[in-house]
């Protein structure tokens, strides 16, 4: 703030107030931190490529792609792009809408039997006759590199349990953005919106371990917003375009957006942008830190999962020294 245009001739409570006015004034035109997921998803991507240029033998990925979906064929593609820039070898299925259950299944057991694949990623959702529970049981266990299976998320919620093999991508992309951002967590109050199995559940259980003091919400929460206005760091994982608003948000709380929602648009030659589950145009005027969509959590998710597949490899490696 630039206080030297005062005048001297000025009295003492005229320049009292116009430094108050100042202060107000910057308060309230003060913008957050933008937590910048891309830049801090490529920083992950090249201490993961120097950490694979140490290793004997490269971790592989599988990436099964069902049907043709425009949404998971971006994923799937992005994954890929992420895969092959730390020189990670990969491995794509693809398959039609059309393909039953039983083949799903045996592509899956194929994988589980190859040797140059460390982990393996079923791109949900999938097909209506698909059912994804079994499907995502097939996958062994210590090639679970989403961290979805019942032994990884058990392990994550126990306490005093082993170590997962693999965390959940989403989640601890989250938790990696707090980290890197200096957010303190212990004994602060998180609000995670939403419970569901691949994010919100996973993310209220690491908030916990990070010794905040959790709440979960979700679509029978009654009074929503007086749970969020209170929480110094608020994770939306909704799927609702815009639906926590600036002024739920408690001033100077953190805010991590999970949210991808289209929201039309006809300025876009595509008639649509993305949008997160928070209005982040009101919500940037009072956290003190948040994450935009795109470029937030996104790019951290796939960071993630170049992450798990490095540490299932060499999990893998120390267990056949062994
Ligand atoms: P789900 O649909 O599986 O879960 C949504 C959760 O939100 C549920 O727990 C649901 O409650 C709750 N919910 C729905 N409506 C409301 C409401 N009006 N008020 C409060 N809670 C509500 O979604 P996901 O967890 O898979 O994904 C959430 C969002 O995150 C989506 O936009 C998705 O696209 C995005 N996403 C982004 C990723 C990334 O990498 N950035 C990765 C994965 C997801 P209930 O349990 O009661 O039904």
């Amino acid at each position: 703030m630039d206080t030297t245009t005062t005048t001297l001739s000025s009295s003492p409570l005229k320049r009292a107030r116009k430094l108050r006015d100042e202060e107000e004034a910057t308060k309230t035109s003060s913008v957050a931190r933008i937590i910048d997921g891309r830049r801090m998803a490529k920083d992950i991507r090249a201490e993961l490529k120097a950490e694979i240029e140490t290793m004997a033998r490269k971790p592989g990925l599988a990436v099964v792609l069902v049907g043709n979906r425009t949404d998971s064929a971006t994923y799937v593609r992005m994954k890929k792009k992420a895969a092959a820039e730390v020189e990670i070898f990969s491995v794509d299925v693809t398959l039609p809408d059309s393909v039953t259950q039983e083949e799903l299944l045996k592509a899956v057991k194929k994988l589980n039997e190859d040797p140059r694949v460390d982990g393996i990623l079923v791109q949900l959702p999938l097909p209506k006759h698909i059912d994804e529970a079994t499907v995502l049981k097939s996958i062994r266990v210590d090639k679970d590199v989403d961290g979805f299976s019942a032994l990884n998320i058990g392990n994550l919620c126990l306490r005093g349990g082993d170590e997962p093999q693999a965390l959940p991508c989403t989640p601890a992309g989250c938790m990696e953005m707090l980290r890197r951002t200096g957010v303190q967590t212990r004994g602060k109050r998180a609000v995670v919106i939403g419970r569901s199995n691949i994010v919100g559940m996973p993310v209220s259980q690491m908030l916990q371990q990070l010794d905040a003091t959790v709440t979960v919400c979700h679509s029978k929460t009654l009074d929503m917003e007086s749970i969020v206005r209170n929480a110094d760091i608020v994770v939306a994982a909704v799927g609702r375009a815009e639906m926590v608003r600036g002024n739920w948000i408690k001033p100077g709380a953190v805010v991590i957006d999970v949210g991808i929602n289209r929201k039309d648009d006809a300025t876009r030659k595509r008639g649509y942008r993305l949008v997160g589950d928070v209005c982040f145009e009101e919500a940037k005027h009072v956290a003190s830190a948040i994450t935009p969509v795109p470029g937030g959590v996104g790019p951290m998710t796939i960071a993630m999962l170049i992450r798990n597949t490095v540490r299932l490899a060499k999990a893998r490696t120390k267990r056949e020294a062994a």
